[in-house]
C-alpha cells in the first residue's frame, strides 16, 4: 500500500529566522537520504521559490491558484533540487479570496489530497504571520517545526503561536503540535549566543532539536545561485547541520507530546 507523505510545517511569525532556509535545506538533506521531497512556498515573498531558481515575476500558476481552486498541485510542480510548488505575489491576496470561503482552513489540505501518496516528505514554508495561510498549514500538517533564532527575546511570540495552534487543534486538527523547536543563527562563541539556547531548552525541553544550526554567510550566498547550501557547499559545515537535522526529523518527533496541552514549556 502506497504510504503517505509526512507533511511538516515550518513555522514561526518572526521573520528571519531561517523557516524558508531550514525548508529548503532540510528538504534536500532528505531526499539525500533516499527521501521523495515536495517543499511547498506559502509565502507571497516567494523567498522559497527564487531561492530555486524559479522566475516568480512571469509565474503563471503557483499556490494562489491552487488555494483557490484554479489550479491542482501537480499543475503547478516544477522539479528542482526538490519539487517545489511556487509562488508569486498574487498569494499575498489568497487571505482575501479565501476569507468568505466555507473550508477555507482546509483549502491545503485538500489540494495535497492527490500528491499525498506520491512524497515521503512535504515541507509547508510559511509566511511571518499566522494568518489563514499559516492555518492551513496548520490544519494540512501532521507536525510543526518551530525555527527560532538564538537571541534574547526570540521566545518571545511563541506564546502567540502556541495558542493558534491550540485553536487549530480544538477546532481543526486535534492532533497536529510542534514536533521540534530548531535552534538557528547559534553562535556558541558568544555568551549571548549560548545563554539564549539554555532559554530554548528551558522553555521547550526534550523538543529541542540536538542540532544547532550556526551562523555563516554561506546561507547568504547559496541563494543568489538558486542553490541549497547542500549543494553549493557540499563540504562545509552549513550542509552538516542540515543532514544532522535531516537524520533527526527522520528519526520522528522528539519529546513527550502531551494530548491536549502544548507541552510543558511557559514560554
Ligand atoms: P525566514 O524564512 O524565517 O524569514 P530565511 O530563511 O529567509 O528566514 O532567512 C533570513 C535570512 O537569514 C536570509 O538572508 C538567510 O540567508 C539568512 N540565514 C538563514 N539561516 C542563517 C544562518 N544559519 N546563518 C546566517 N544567516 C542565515
Ligand atoms: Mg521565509
Amino acid at each position: 500500500m502506497p504510504r503517505n507523505a509526512r507533511v511538516l510545517a515550518l513555522a514561526n511569525q518572526k521573520g528571519g529566522v531561517a523557516k524558508t532556509t531550514t525548508t529548503l535545506n532540510l528538504g534536500v538533506a532528505l531526499k539525500d537520504m533516499g527521501a521523495r521531497v515536495l517543499a511547498i512556498d506559502l509565502d507571497p515573498q516567494s523567498n522559497l521559490s527564487m531561492s530555486q531558481g524559479v522566475d516568480v515575476e512571469s509565474l503563471s500558476l503557483g499556490m494562489y491558484h491552487v488555494l483557490t481552486g484554479t489550479a491542482t498541485m501537480s499543475e503547478i510542480i516544477q522539479a528542482r533540487e526538490i519539487d517545489i510548488a511556487p509562488a508569486g505575489i498574487e498569494l499575498a491576496g489568497a487571505e482575501l479570496a479565501l476569507s468568505a470561503a466555507i473550508g477555507r482552513e482546509r483549502s491545503l489540505e485538500r489540494a495535497l489530497r492527490p500528491v499525498r501518496q506520491l512524497y515521503d516528505y512535504i515541507l509547508l514554508d510559511t509566511p511571518p504571520s499566522l494568518g489563514l495561510l499559516t492555518i492551513n498549514a496548520m490544519v494540512a500538517a501532521e507536525g510543526v517545526i518551530v525555527p527560532v533564532q538564538c537571541e534574547y527575546l526570540s521566545l518571545r511570540g511563541l506564546a502567540q503561536l502556541r495558542q493558534t495552534l491550540l485553536q487549530v487543534r480544538e477546532n481543526l486538527n486535534p492532533t497536529v503540535d510542534i514536533v521540534g523547536i530548531l535552534p538557528t543563527m547559534y553562535d556558541g562563541r558568544t555568551v549571548h549566543g549560548r545563554e539564549a539556547v539554555q532559554m530554548i531548552e528551558e522553555s521547550f525541553g526534550e523538543r529541542v532539536y540536538r542540532t544547532r544550526i550556526g551562523k555563516t554567510i554561506r546561507f547568504a550566498e547559496a541563494p543568489v545561485e538558486g542553490k541549497s547550501v547542500i549543494r553549493y557547499d557540499p563540504h562545509g559545515q552549513a550542509a552538516r547541520w542540515y543532514r544532522q537535522l535531516a537524520r533527526e526529523v527522520a528519526a520522528g518527533p522528539v519529546g513527550v507530546v502531551v494530548p491536549g496541552g502544548a507541552g510543558k514549556a511557559a514560554a
